[in-house]
Order: structure tokens, then sequence, then C-alpha cells
């Protein structure tokens, strides 16, 4: 076998397109990737201060990565890297080392904070005391707070390490769940609307797949050995993954067919859905599109 380009040994074989790439063409393919989608759905602008939620593990490195090296030249557009440490011992804290010696290394400003400086717990003492799904108290306070640090670094846009799994698992878990308006807000770029609490989200990494950033990440060096969360297990997207992972083997080209109808319908489900408001929490003043965010209802719940 060779690289479909150029005849010289491969180093990835790319199943939905029947290639095989070599290392130099593979890191073209996947840059070039990343400047279409950016070009094409338009997820910034030059001039821009964007922030890039890294968490350590490598589609969020990766983005940190290919951001700078495409913004570079365009000597006006900022990066700031923001990160969360939820507070999961032995994982996040490893992890977050990784970010910041990267962030060091390609000289890009790091904004932190924590769920026991916001919260007052970290997320390992939440789960000791509360019989809750891990993911979910996760999610919630993690979006919230990118949000906040997003809004006091007077940042235009978050970017985030999302890929084409990540999407094609939140298209079916909301499929399942009979949860469109959710799907409504998903895509390269996200939120219905734009609002001056709420900062938006874009996933350079959208038509990527995960092999595909695993062997970009291995090939840069920028891939750590702690990459899976502890509480990922057994939680609805891991069954998600493995089911649509199974289908994907059997029937090859199934994750891009998800994303690639998903793409199509996603301009009707965005206009169908745009009365979705945002509201102001009436306990803590963050964009919701309930009366009382999530956040505020959880912290009440949680012991
Ligand atoms: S896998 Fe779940 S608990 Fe772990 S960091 Fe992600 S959302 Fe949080
Ligand atoms: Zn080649
Ligand atoms: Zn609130």
């Amino acid at each position: 076998m060779t690289c479909s380009r150029c005849r010289t040994k491969p180093v990835i074989k790319l199943p939905n397109s029947n290639i095989s790439l070599c290392k130099t063409c593979f890191l073209k393919y996947f840059e070039r990737k990343v400047r279409k989608t950016i070009r094409q759905y338009k997820l910034f602008k030059k001039g821009q201060h964007i922030g890039i939620a890294v968490s350590g593990g490598k589609d969020s490195i990766t983005t940190l990565y290919v951001l700078n090296k495409i913004t570079k030249p365009q000597r006006t557009t900022k990066l700031t890297a923001i990160a969360i440490d939820e507070g999961i011992k032995g994982y996040r804290d490893e992890t977050l080392k990784f970010a910041k010696k990267v962030c060091k290394e390609l000289k890009i400003p790091l904004e932190t904070t924590s769920y026991k400086k916001e919260f007052g717990k970290t997320l390992d003492q939440i789960l000791k005391k509360n019989d809750i799904k891990p993911c979910t108290v996760c999610g919630v306070f993690r979006r919230y707070l990118l949000n906040k640090l997003a809004q006091k670094l007077k940042l235009d846009i978050i970017a985030t390490g999302h890929n084409l799994d990540d999407e094609a698992q939140s298209i079916l878990m909301n499929q399942f769940k009979n949860n469109i308006t959710a799907s409504a807000r998903l895509g390269p770029i996200t939120g219905i609307k734009s609002d001056k609490k709420f900062i938006r989200r874009i996933k350079p990494l959208y038509f990527l797949t995960e092999k595909e950033i695993m062997t970009y990440a291995y090939l840069k060096n920028l891939a750590t050995k702690y990459d899976e969360c502890p509480y990922a297990k057994d939680s609805y997207r891991d069954e998600m993954r493995t089911l649509i992972n199974n289908f994907d083997r059997k029937y090859p080209s199934s994750k891009h067919s998800i994303i690639n109808s998903f793409i199509e319908i996603l301009p009707l489900l965005k206009k169908n859905h745009k009365k979705t408001d945002i509201n102001y929490c009436k306990s803590c003043g963050e964009p919701t599109s309930q009366e009382e965010c999530k956040t505020c209802k959880l912290i009440r719940e949680i012991k």
C-alpha cells in the first residue's frame, strides 16, 4: 500500500474517501480541512479575540495548535487559551499540566478557573456526596464557567475541540431523547443567535474524525497518555460512541453520513427554533433559555 497522493509509505487509511496518506500529505489534508471549515462556515473574522477551551486532551490541544498556525500570519487575531479545572484527581491535574506546557511553548496566554474556586467544591467532592450522573453536572458547570470566563476576558468567540465523532454522538443522543431543540444548537458554529452575554462556540475540527485527530496529535507530539476521564465510562455518550463505532466498522462512512445529512437539515432546524429567546437567570444573571439557569438549580440540589 502507498500514499494515494505521492506514492510513499502511508501513515493512515481514510475509509470514508478510500485513500491512504503519508505523513506529509496527511498533515496537509488535515490543516486544509480545518481552513475550509473556518472559511465555509465563517467561524471567525480577522482581528477577533478567540478563546480556545483547553482541557489538555488531544482534541483541544490540536485545536490550539492548528488555530495558532492558521492565525499567526494574521497579526491582528488574538488567541487566549481558557481552561476549567473540574477537580478530577489523577486526571484533570495531569492534562492541565500538559496544556500549560503547550501554551508556554506556543506563547499563548492561559487563563484558568475551577469548580472549587467558583462553587466551593471539586467534581470529585460533589460526586462523593451526591447520587448524580457525573457528565450531567460536569457539562452544565463547565459550559457556565467557560461563558463567564469568556465574558470577563472580552472574548469574541470560544473555539472547542469537538470533532466529527462527538457531533455524530450528540445528534443521535438528541434524536433518541426527542430533543430537537438541542440539535438546533449544534453545527460548526453553535448557538441559535448571538447575545451580549452568550459567547458563541465554534468547532474548527468539526469535519475531522477522532482517528484523524489522534493521528495528527501523535505526529505532532500533541498527545498525552491521559486522554480518558475516569467518569466517562458507562455514560450515555459512551454507550452511543460504542454503538456508532460498531456500526461504522461494519458499514464504513456511517459517521460521515450522519454529519452530512444533519448539515443539510441544520439551516431548517435553526430557522424553526429561532424563537428560543435568551433570558437572563433570575438568580445569577447569566444567559439561559429558562427563568433560572441549570447551574443555579444544580447548586441548590447538590450537598
Ligand atoms: S467525561 Fe464527563 S465527567 Fe469527565 S470531564 Fe467529560 S463531562 Fe466531565
Ligand atoms: Zn503522500
Ligand atoms: Zn443562574
